[in-house]
């Protein structure tokens, strides 16, 4: 029987004094004299969280200078080099990251008046035409902190599926826990169409999937500072929530808002019966996306606070043959050079016939599989070569005729292809 510290027989915290009948639980120490209630350790835990918390601030990025920052026509040059097409979505990420960086600095200089409204993004266009692409060689180029969630799997908070708040922890988790870096980077939402309201007027019973979350979007898009459970909690296993400020990361949404284009025909005519006929002769329909306005994403189901805080909307084409021909071959790491360097590391000179490209593409076309499907059909083609020619010493170059393209993929399943793209 351990010798109690007052003398009066009754155990106490040794840090609060409060007596084993006032607390849940109470915790003795080695010397069997000593205690330490629940109350006590939950708020040395709190006093350690915050801490660390201030510590992470400490951990400050180097501060971005001016000179480093690339000018638009600069950042749309880097993404010529990877992205084909898409000049019109090219030129708005270029400025609107551009003006996210110059944001940045502004704010790093203090006695600012004025404060510089963040230019999230959001671009419309077909899946597959490079809209995470395109997030993910920006993210390159600015060297910040990049992560992509899915909008399909986010829920308001206490429902099944993930929090909005857990698009943070990812972010921190990419930024090795460097809360000052995390809150400079970019978020990519993708398939943000896939939380519009279904209906067009507010659904009285909870929308889990849709407005719901939409609203909890909101408060992280325009900034806010949000307690954040870090993903793993590797690093810091005993940190519960690390706070986050979204002031400065630049959200890019995603989406191929399938019908789009009806609600922008139907905003077009009726404008154009207003104005006259002239507006309608001129649009060319075989691609309404470009005349896409925030109210169409409206009408499609985000709600309009959301859309407010995305100014910055942009769309992407449809990828035609040329485009697609032009992603095997051309950005700097297309599919063809890599499997040429895969192909080098083995000492073969692997080359194709133009032919074979033509049919890559022909076939990604007939299957509807988009730029998504080279890589599957790519593979296809060129996956017993892969398999057998690293045994063979001998061989130092092999070369890709349409015949034997043509024997491999007949044998594919493009069903199965498709869903894999
Ligand atoms: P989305 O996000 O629009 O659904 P992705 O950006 O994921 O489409 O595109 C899938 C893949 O196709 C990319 O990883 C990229 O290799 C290729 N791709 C798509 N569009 C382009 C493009 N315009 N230029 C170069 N590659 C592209």
């Amino acid at each position: 029987m351990s010798q109690k510290k007052d003398g009066t027989g009754i155990d106490r915290c040794s840090f609060c004094g409060l007596n084993r009948m006032d607390v849940d639980t109470l915790f003795e120490g080695m010397d069997g004299t000593s205690y330490i209630c629940d109350n006590c350790i939950e708020r040395g835990h709190e006093v350690l969280n915050e801490r660390l918390n201030e510590l992470q601030k400490l951990r400050t990025p180097d501060p971005l200078r001016m000179e480093e920052l690339m000018k638009p026509a600069a950042i749309k040059e880097f993404l010529d080099q990877y992205v084909i097409g898409q000049e019109a979505a090219k030129r708005y990420m270029s400025v609107a990251v551009y003006n996210h960086y110059k944001r940045l600095i502004f704010a790093q200089q203090t006695g600012q008046d004025i404060e510089i409204d963040k230019s999230n993004i959001i671009m419309v266009g077909p899946t597959g035409t490079g809209k995470t692409h395109m997030a993910r060689t920006i993210a390159r180029l600015l060297k910040v902190p990049f992560t992509i969630v899915d909008a399909t799997v986010l829920t308001e908070a206490g429902y099944v599926g993930e929090d909005v708040e857990g698009i943070l922890s990812r972010l921190l988790q990419v930024a090795d826990y460097n809360i000052p870096l995390a809150e400079r980077g970019i978020i990519f939402i993708d398939e943000i169409d896939k939380i519009a309201r279904k209906a067009d007027t507010p659904s009285i019973t909870r929308d889990v999937s849709g407005e719901g979350v939409q609203q909890a979007l909101l408060k992280i898009l325009e900034g806010a500072v949000v307690n954040v459970p870090p993903e793993g909690g590797r690093k810091h296993p005993k940190q519960k929530f690390a706070k986050i400020d979204t002031t400065n990361i630049l959200f890019i949404c995603g989406g191929a808002f399938d019908g789009i284009e009806q609600k922008i025909a139907r905003r077009l005519n009726t404008r154009a019966v207003g104005y006259g006929q002239t507006n309608r002769t001129q649009l060319d329909r075989s691609n309404m996306l470009q005349y896409v306005m925030p109210q169409d994403l409206k009408s499609f189901g985000l709600i309009p606070e959301l859309v407010g805080r995305l100014p910055v909307l942009t769309y992407l084409e449809p990828l035609s043959k040329d485009a697609l021909r032009s992603i095997l071959t051309e950005p700097k790491n297309a599919i063809i050079k890599q499997y040429k360097a895969l192909f080098a590391i083995d000492g073969i000179d692997l080359t194709f016939d133009d032919e074979v490209l033509d049919y890559i593409v022909d076939k990604a076309v007939e299957y509807k599989l988009g730029a998504r499907g080279l890589r599957s059909i790519c593979e296809a083609v060129i996956m017993d070569t892969m398999y057998t020619l690293p045994s063979q010493n001998d061989c130092k170059e092999f070369h890709v005729t349409l015949p034997y393209a043509r024997e491999k993929i007949e044998k594919v399943n493009f069903a199965q292809l498709r869903h894999a793209g």
